[in-house]
């Protein structure tokens, strides 16, 4: 099992760094967050015997099984799930960062909730970017408003944006919109100069996140395979 999880995680990163190459970027400047999502705990424990910190998870109770069997293992932990609000206080006291935050009930009650021998919960704020209806994330329009929100909050540290756009298959077509959410991320970082990270870019188009300027990709499937339910 380690062997595969050694062999993804190795073409992952290939491509990583080929994708900074043609853009001219550093490696470095590219964080992998591993969305660990309906996997196992040995999986999540392999890849990071492997080297790799950070992980992504969807699913609250899930995750908070997760994050307590692997409590020894110094892993950074994202929720990058649909935040519903009787969910915050265990996402405020599990995890390290929040990517997801759309709207400002989710802001006061993450605030309130963190509890103060935690460092600051890390926060991504979800943009729509293809204005679907369906999907989670704010309107362009309301980023600055609920970064200002977050801000205030000793709490909370505004790191960034977070994005999922619609499927496209086409390179240029998904570049197209990732050079509309990196805009809108300078445009945040202009007024917010601690902003340090543009979420964008998952399995199927990471390359064209990368040349639009995202800081970090969320991985699944091309990390752990196809998933499964996860068995309660
Ligand atoms: C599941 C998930 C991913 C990973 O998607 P893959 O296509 O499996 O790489 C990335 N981001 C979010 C928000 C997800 O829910």
């Amino acid at each position: 099992m380690i062997r595969k999880h050694s062999e993804k995680l190795e073409q992952v990163r290939g491509r990583i760094d080929t994708a900074c190459r043609e853009a001219g970027r550093r490696p470095e400047s590219v964080q992998l967050l591993a969305v660990s999502k309906t996997h196992p705990a040995s999986a999540v424990s392999h890849l990071h015997q492997l080297g790799q910190r950070a992980f992504g998870e969807s699913y609250v109770d899930e995750a908070v099984a997760k994050i307590t069997e692997l409590a020894e293992l110094d892993i950074e932990w994202h929720y990058i799930g649909p935040i519903q609000s009787n969910k915050t206080r265990t996402i405020a006291e599990h995890f390290d960062w929040v990517q997801g935050v759309d709207r400002s009930k989710i802001v006061r009650r993450l605030a309130d909730q963190r509890p103060g021998r935690h460092a600051p919960l890390n926060i991504l704020i979800q943009v729509n970017i293809d204005d679907e209806p369906q999907k989670a994330g704010c309107h362009p329009d309301d980023i600055a408003g609920l970064a200002a929100m977050i801000a205030e909050h000793d709490t909370l540290r505004l790191r960034g944006l977070m994005a999922i756009p619609a499927p496209r298959e086409d390179f240029a077509d998904q570049k197209t919109v990732f050079d509309r959410l990196f805009a809108l991320y300078r445009e945040l970082q202009a007024t917010h100069p601690q902003v340090d990270t543009l979420s964008a870019g998952m399995s199927a188009d990471l390359e064209a996140a990368i040349a639009a300027g995202s800081t970090m990709v969320r991985v699944g499937t091309a990390l752990f395979g196809t998933r499964v339910k996860w068995k309660t």
